[in-house]
């Protein structure tokens, strides 16, 4: 008989990891990191320890241990024997840290599925990241010695490439169907907050199963969601693992709800206007240059924005061409800085190798140009780079957030920072944002037509309240073997 063990997402929003037996076939449907059981334990200057390799996650609840997983460097320092491979594949719906972060610590040999936009930002991620846990397309092999020119021993770092091994991706296309043991799987793109983003249907000779991934019917890419619906349908799943983040509400916003009320923002602004947005919702990316554009105004984006719009390339919404790339000041600040004597390669010794492809773009652009002809801009610009108002020193700034309104106690003090800096420069601020997921009423649509034997909420603090609507919910442990 198949099974499902949840070993995240439950009672809370992300952190799934869910294993899926059939038949001797074993799958994780993704494998993310739980920010709540994070952030009870954690912070910003108590984080987990690198030395401990697995053992602070074990021990606080935050990966599962499960054998045959894990990667053999880790387990070595842990001194735990080497492990037989035990499953057949992960399956990741999208790129977001609380669905993808924690294959940072899966074994390489372990095959992972996805959309050619999720390997792509885990790409990024791993690139220009500064996470700790960025494995995520390659592992360099940590705790590993090797012996150095002088004939001593030096630490493996990624420069060290024979160390570095590539993790197997298989990226998947609409409609493709692969053989995984005795699984057939279908992977369906579905609309989301981030590029790439999809289901999964899987066949089996006992049953199908459908898992939503997160999903929502207000962006650009509705039409893919109400495909997947329909897709899912057609499978007549006994099945179904679906997400429930705003099953509680009933809100009905829209991703071009937002483009009108940006745009109408930036028509009465009469300064330079920031945008505050999740930097990988490329959606929301291209309604702000939307709304610029509207405006006659060019959308200035980040170093980190740049370099994820060309990686993504066709699957970015425009080139990178048709913005402006703020390059910031940093620690020398020699940018925009001329007449000292220095070179250029003075200038560059500021940034990462990464940065350095895009400073000295054509369209590249500074606080000094921005500060000139203020009217003509639209900036991204998060909390993360808001001591550039020094530089700016913006006269009748708008700060529009198009971002989630913050719900854990660090956002909120982050969210409190920000303030005092806008207050501090007299900068207006304005909200204008549409979530990531289908409200209750669409996920009980959803529900009603897959028309599933068994359901499983994941992804939702409230999995108690699809009991109201529908008889065969299953309110799923934590770790807990159900056989289907
Ligand atoms: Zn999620
Ligand atoms: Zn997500």
């Amino acid at each position: 008989m198949p099974s499902l063990t949840f070993y995240g997402g439950i009672n809370e929003i992300g952190g799934n990891k869910i294993l899926l037996e059939a038949e001797g076939t074993r799958i994780f449907l993704d494998f993310g990191m739980s920010f709540n059981i994070a952030n009870q334990y954690f912070a910003e200057f108590l984080q987990p320890r690198k030395c401990t390799a697995l053992a602070d996650f074990f021990e606080l609840g935050l990966l599962p241990d499960v054998k045959g997983i894990y990667r053999e460097d880790y387990l070595k320092h842990m001194d735990r024997p080497a492990e037989e491979r035990s499953v057949d594949a992960v399956l990741l719906t999208h790129a977001h840290a609380d669905h993808a972060q924690y294959i940072h610590f899966l074994r390489t040999d372990i095959p992972i599925y996805c959309t050619e936009a999720t390997r792509t930002i885990l790409q990024v991620l791993e690139e220009t990241g500064s996470n700790p846990l960025s494995d995520l397309v390659t592992a360099c092999d940590a705790f590993t010695f090797y012996t150095n020119k002088r004939g001593t021993l030096s630490r493996v770092t990624r420069r060290n490439t024979d160390f570095v091994h590539e993790r197997i991706y298989h990226v998947m296309a609409p409609e493709d169907r692969v053989t995984i043991g005795s699984l057939e799987i279908e992977m369906v793109p579905v609309d989301h907050s981030l590029p790439g983003a999809c289901g999964y249907v899987i066949y089996s000779d006992e049953g199908n199963l459908v898992y939503t991934g997160d999903i929502r019917f207000h962006g650009y890419n509705q039409a893919l969601s109400k495909q997947f619906v329909k897709k899912a349908q057609a499978a007549k799943p006994k099945w179904l693992v679906t997400e429930g983040t705003r099953i509680d509400s009933a809100r009905t916003d829209s991703e071009s709800g937002v483009r009108s009320e940006i745009t109408q923002l930036i028509a009465t602004a009469k300064g330079l206007v920031f945008v505050e947005h999740p930097i990988r919702d490329l959606d929301r990316v291209n309604t702000i240059f939307e709304a610029a554009r509207t405006n006659d105004r060019a959308f200035v984006v980040t170093l980190k924005l740049a370099y994820l719009i060309e990686a993504l390339g066709d699957l970015a919404p425009f080139s990178l061409s048709a913005v402006k790339i703020l390059v910031p000041k940093k620690s020398w600040g020699l940018i925009g800085k001329d007449g000292y004597g220095f070179d250029w390669n003075q200038v560059e010794r500021d940034y990462a190798n990464w940065e350095r492809a895009f400073i000295s773009r054509e369209n590249a652009i500074t606080c000094k140009e921005l500060q000139q002809k203020p009217e003509n801009y639209v900036v991204s610009m998060s909390l993360w780079e808001i001591n550039q108002l020094t530089d700016l020193q913006p006269e009748a700034a708008i700060w529009i957030k198009s971002s989630c309104e913050p719900f854990s106690d660090e956002m909120k003090l982050d969210e409190e920072r920000k303030r005092n800096w806008l207050e501090h420069f007299g900068i207006k601020d304005y909200f204008a944002h549409a979530s990531g997921h289908a409200s209750g009423p669409e996920l009980k649509a959803l529900i009603n037509a897959i028309n599933p034997d068994r359901l499983y909420p994941v992804h939702t603090e409230h999995p108690e309240l699809f009991k109201d609507f529908f008889k065969n919910v299953e309110l799923v442990e934590l770790g807990k073997k159900y056989t289907l």
